[in-house]
């Protein structure tokens, strides 16, 4: 079988493939993923940075101090290093993040903004309604955090989970407009990215973890699992969304 055509861009939507026989395939683009180089991906994504940037004056990149946010961090810091960055920091977030939180905002001097709720946290309050706990702990203040803001972006991927499918790169909601440079971009591409260009990652991923966020909602997740299936498990949400990528923010 030989390839002759194919697309290196996410808004061309087919393969077209030739047989011995020659017969003609067209194959949909996520199944012939692997024929988008990274070199491809990472272009794309600084593209939409760049012109995010250049359109929106108040523009902020979110952190959550896992591997995706830590990869275009590092590619919008190419682009514009004082960038606005702000993250969110629940009183459930594991000691080894909020370590490695303290030591990037050092080491890469990050123009960063903290935002926590001031509510006091309900015991156990996750694992009965954690809707409830992640609108208190992590939309409220995203709210906060957003408020005065034309756009952000962040580092979500589609292939994370069930709930990342149907996000587009470049989203409206109510009155904000959301970036997502890394919605193409595989888990492995994240980790190759990280090994290529030294992107320093939370010790966390060393115990096993694929996906991050606090420290109740976090566990462990099977090779053959979806990289978020670990989160929120044995609860109503599993492998769901907190909801700052779900609700409307301002
Ligand atoms: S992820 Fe868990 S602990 Fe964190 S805010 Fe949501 S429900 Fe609460």
């Amino acid at each position: 079988m030989s390839l002759t055509a194919a697309s290196s861009h996410r808004n061309v939507y087919n393969c077209v493939m030739f047989c011995n026989n020659n017969n003609v395939i067209i194959t949909p683009l996520y199944e012939v993923d692997a024929l988008v180089t990274l070199v491809d991906k990472i272009e794309h994504s600084k593209n939409l940075i760049r012109e995010a940037i250049k359109k929106y004056p108040r523009i902020a990149v979110a952190v959550s101090w896992g591997k995706d946010s830590m990869v275009l961090l590092h590619l919008v810091r190419q682009i514009k290093p004082d960038i606005p960055v702000f993250t969110v920091i629940t009183p459930f977030k594991p000691k080894e993040t909020l370590e490695f939180k303290d030591r990037i905002i050092k080491e890469w001097n990050l123009n960063i903004k903290e935002y926590r709720s001031k509510e006091k946290p309900i015991p156990g309050l996750w694992k009965t309604n954690p809707d409830e706990c992640c609108r208190i702990f992590k939309v409220e203040p995203t709210k906060e955090a957003v408020k005065d803001l034309d756009a952000w972006i962040s580092g979500l991927r589609k292939t994370e989970g069930r709930t990342r499918r149907d996000y587009q790169e470049i989203e409206k909601r109510g009155n904000l407009v959301k970036i997502n440079p890394l919605l193409e971009w595989t888990e492995l591409d994240i980790w190759r990215y990280s090994a290529l260009y030294n992107v320093p990652q939370n010790p966390l991923y060393k115990k096993g973890y694929r996906s991050l966020g606090c420290e109740p909602c976090t566990t462990i997740v099977d090779d053959n699992e979806p990289e978020r299936a670990g989160r929120w498990r044995g609860t109503s949400k599993c492998g769901g969304e907190c909801g700052i990528h779900t609700k409307i923010l301002k």
